[in-house]
Order: C-alpha cells, then sequence, then structure tokens
C-alpha cells in the first residue's frame, strides 16, 4: 500500500554540540523530538545533526584549565556542524558557554546561546533573585551573574562546601547516568541554603541536574537550562531563525 504523503512543515535544522556529557545529550535528543512532535504533530520529528564529542577529552582541559584548546575543539566542530546544513547551532552544556564566543565567532549561522535563553526565561517568569547550581567552573566564573544582571536578575552560587558537592555530583554520578537517592537529598539540602540565604527561584546551570532533581521533589521553582534551550531550540525548528 502507498504511503499517504504528509503536509511536511518547512522546519529549520539544528546542529547540536553534545557529548557534554552524553547523559544530557540523550535528554535534548529526546527533547527536542517530543515538543517538535506535540507542536507539529503528524510524523514529524527534530532535524537535528549532533556533534558528540569524546567528553573525555574535554574533562582533561578542564582539569588542565585549557579553555582555549575546548573552544578550538568547540569551533571546529560547530563549523563542520554549519558545512553539513545546520541552520543554527547550539551548545548543550553551560560550562563550555565559558567559551562560546570562541565557538560563535566564526559561524555564518545564529549561535542560540543557551545562557541567554535561561537570562530571558527566567525574567519572563518574574525572578529577580535566583541561586545556581552548577559545576564549580560556572559558578566561580561570572558567566551567569554578569548576564543575568543585564536582565535585572541576581545570581548567588552556593557556599564553598556546597559548591564541591554539587560539582563532584555532577562529574562522579550524573555524566556516568548515575542517580542516587543520597545526592537528591544533599541537591534539596542546597537548595534549601540557598532560599533560606534569600533566593526566589533555583537555576540548574547544568544540563545533568534535571536527571536527578526535579519539580516533584520540591516546592521551590526551578529553571532546568536543559529544558529551557530545547524549548527555544524547538521554537527555532518550527518557526524558523528570526533576527
Ligand atoms: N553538562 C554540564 C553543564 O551543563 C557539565 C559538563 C561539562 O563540563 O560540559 O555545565
Amino acid at each position: 500500500m502507498k504511503a499517504t504523503p504528509e503536509m511536511s512543515a518547512e522546519l529549520t535544522r539544528i546542529g547540536l554540540l553534545g557529548g557534554m556529557s552524553c547523559e544530557s545529550t540523550a535528554v535534548y535528543y529526546r527533547l527536542l523530538n517530543e515538543l517538535v512532535q506535540e507542536r507539529v504533530g503528524g510524523h514529524a520529528s527534530a532535524p537535528v545533526i549532533v556533534w558528540s564529542v569524546d567528553f573525555a577529552e574535554i574533562e582533561r582541559y578542564q582539569r588542565d584549565g585549557d579553555w582555549a584548546a575546548q573552544g578550538r575543539l568547540l569551533a571546529d566542530a560547530a563549523l563542520k556542524l554549519e558545512q553539513a546544513g545546520a541552520e543554527a547551532i547550539a551548545l548543550g552544556t553551560n560550562t563550555l558557554h565559558l567559551v562560546a564566543e570562541q565557538i560563535s565567532a566564526p559561524l555564518h549561522v545564529p549561535f542560540v546561546d543557551l545562557i541567554d535563553v535561561a537570562a530571558k526565561a527566567t525574567q519572563a517568569a518574574g525572578y529577580t533573585s535566583v541561586g545556581l547550581l552548577a559545576t564549580s567552573y560556572t559558578m566561580a566564573s561570572d558567566l551567569y551573574p554578569k548576564r543575568f544582571a543585564t536582565y535585572g536578575i541576581d545570581v548567588q552560587v552556593p557556599a564553598e562546601d556546597d559548591r564541591e558537592t554539587v560539582h563532584r555530583i555532577i562529574y562522579d554520578e550524573l555524566v556516568h547516568g548515575v542517580i542516587r537517592e543520597e545526592s537528591r537529598a544533599s541537591y534539596l539540602a542546597v537548595i534549601d541554603r540557598l532560599v533560606a540565604a534569600g533566593v526566589e527561584a533555583i537555576v540548574f546551570g547544568c544540563t545533568e541536574i534535571g536527571l536527578l532533581v526535579s519539580a516533584s521533589d520540591t516546592s521551590v521553582p526551578l529553571l532546568d537550562t536543559a529544558s529551557l534551550h530545547c524549548q527555544a531550540l524547538a521554537d527555532i525548528i518550527v518557526n524558523g531563525v528570526r533576527g
């Protein structure tokens, strides 16, 4: 029997820099497809090209403090995604946005910056003070405070001990797909301490944290950057690149 042709929407192809870690890239892939399916219907799915790095190389450069090498590696990969037909590029990790300029500068297609997406969504939700959970590299940097300040949002990070716990659980457990009840309890305690310090909501500034903690675990409002980034990317896939 001949297949009935469907009305096919003109979808925009996304190039996704992934593998940082593969656990969160899998979330991106599933979510992008679910969101496009929800919005378009029929048999629609997300046109996406994934460039998945070897995370061991990235993690080694991070420990060595060689951020320029990570920027070079990802800028090269982003260009290859563009050459392969990607019409917009996304980097599916917060931490590597520390070198976002190096990655996006050579591109001729838009770079969909996760930190901007998170700041806009936080502002739209009406929060002016948020707590940030992320890798030590991100929490020690001005990546979030500086960008969020331009949207009138103050960013607080946990105390030093808590930052170490949050970082350790990301690298020793979450990037390996290990989910432990004990670690969830540790994160919830860190969240409670940030709320006691006066924040209104918590930003998951690391794409793996949503694997461990979800809205059903706490009454504190959560902003999961992996999910927000995918929603922004699904908008582009369905509505095209604007501006
Ligand atoms: N995916 C994490 C993030 O969003 C951390 C792993 C990495 O260093 O890329 O920051």
